[in-house]
């Protein structure tokens, strides 16, 4: 299992008493960025049978798959390689469709962007994800996706050097023409953006960084 978002695990309920296999994740929903039950909206019933940790190895009958702990999406998301063909099952944290959803507060911007430099640093070929079409050059997909997140940071710090101090405001500058029904996920977005360039201290904030605060550049 990649991760606890509800169009993944829940599945394994459903697979389990059919097949009789043995599940295999990081461990439950939020439990590294200290999520109790409940919040936000995760998968909070998935317990895998055998918990994995980064580079922990698992083998079949002609098969082996390394575990890569790739948080950022998700914080149990999990990579598999496959060894015998070069292969990355890369989840959600490389799509072939789009961008990746990065959304607190299990999400975290920073996380997302050290797990693609991460993967950036590894030699597999060839990326199969979770949604949408098989990526060939991983590595110049992944560097594309590195380069994207930095672009939107700059676009952040011009917004906030022209004063723009609100996160509907930022997305209005930075989505010219979208489409409305993608307006929560860009505002998302951009709110984990400012969280990781406080963490950077590329941005402030007028108290804690909630979708609704004030946010400056850095005094
Ligand atoms: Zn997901």
């Amino acid at each position: 299992m990649t991760h606890t978002h509800r169009d993944h695990s829940p599945n394994t309920k459903l697979l389990q008493p059919v097949t009789g296999a043995t599940t295999f994740g990081y461990g439950q929903h939020g439990a590294d960025r200290g999520l109790a039950v409940g919040t936000g909206t995760g998968d909070f019933d998935y317990q895998p049978d055998i918990e994995l940790k980064d580079g922990d190895i698992v083998t079949g009958n002609g098969w082996t798959l390394e575990a890569v702990h790739t948080p950022g999406h998700a914080s149990n998301h999990l990579c598999y390689a496959l060894k015998e063909e070069n292969v990355l099952f890369s989840g959600d944290q490389v799509m072939g469709w789009s961008t990746t959803v990065v959304s607190e507060p299990d999400g975290h911007m920073g996380d997302y962007i050290g797990s693609l430099e991460k993967l950036l640093a590894r030699s597999e070929e060839r990326y199969w994800p979770n949604h949408g079409t098989c990526i060939e050059d991983p590595q110049t997909y992944v560097g594309a996706l590195i380069a994207h997140r930095r672009d939107r940071e700059k676009q952040i710090e011009r917004c906030l050097q022209k004063g723009l101090d609100n996160i509907e405001d930022l997305v209005s500058e930075m989505y010219k023409g979208l489409d409305p029904r993608l307006h929560n996920g860009a505002c998302r977005a951009v709110h984990s953006h400012l969280i990781h360039m406080i963490e950077t201290n590329r941005a402030a904030c007028n108290g804690a960084p909630s979708p609704e605060a004030l946010y400056s550049l850095p005094g």
